[in-house]
């Protein structure tokens, strides 16, 4: 895992997303050398640097044009990138071009988050996993009940993560914002 020290950021960029996090992402979604990845609301690039070490090709699609740029300065920061190919686009228009996913990873969507929902979906290949990373309760309802419309069966998990800092009169936890991992298989 990376380190998140480790990633150049930007006050204009949110990311990347917390190690602990990507960790269950990475995990829940069963990610092999021969998937090919979409990273939806890139940002800082925290999540598609996982996947580059691990996938076949990661695909990764922002509005923002300097969320682009600071996932190409991360990407080259670690030696990655080879096999990522950046998009700055609405990702409810990129996907449209986009076949052969395995892996769907959606860390930010505007209102588009039901229109990329069925767009993955229709690219999705058969046991295909979708990710939506949610930190809006909003966003967490939307994601689950568009799931549940497109007949998939999907989990959702609260995480709430404190890191210690080690202080002279000792070690005092910080936490970081809560996140729900919302995650769903093709049947
Ligand atoms: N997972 C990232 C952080 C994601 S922040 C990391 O680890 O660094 C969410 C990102 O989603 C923002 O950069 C925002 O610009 C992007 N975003 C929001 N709506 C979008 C849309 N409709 N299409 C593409 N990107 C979008």
């Amino acid at each position: 895992m990376l380190d998140d020290m480790d990633f150049i950021k930007s006050c204009n960029v949110p990311g990347p997303t917390k190690e602990a996090i990507r960790a269950i992402i990475l995990y829940k979604s069963d990610v092999k050398d021969t998937d090919n990845v979409v990273d939806v609301g890139c940002g800082t690039g925290g999540i598609t640097c996982e996947f580059a070490q691990r996938a076949n090709t990661v695909t990764s699609i922002d509005i923002n044009p300097e969320a682009i740029e600071m996932t190409q300065k991360n990407l080259k920061k670690f030696g990655l990138g080879q096999n990522v190919t950046l998009i700055c686009d609405d990702g409810a228009n990129a996907v449209k071009d986009i076949d052969d996913i395995d892996i769907a990873i959606v860390g930010g969507s505007g209102r588009q988050l039901e229109n990329i929902l069925e767009l993955i979906d229709s690219k999705l290949n058969s046991n295909g996993r979708i990710i939506v990373t949610a930190i809006l309760v909003d966003t967490k309802v939307e994601a689950v009940n568009k799931l549940k419309e497109l007949n998939y069966n999907p989990k959702i998990m609260e995480v709430n993560i404190s890191n210690g800092r080690v202080l002279d009169r000792g070690i005092m936890m910080m936490s970081e914002n809560p996140i729900a991992i919302i995650s769903a298989k093709k049947r």
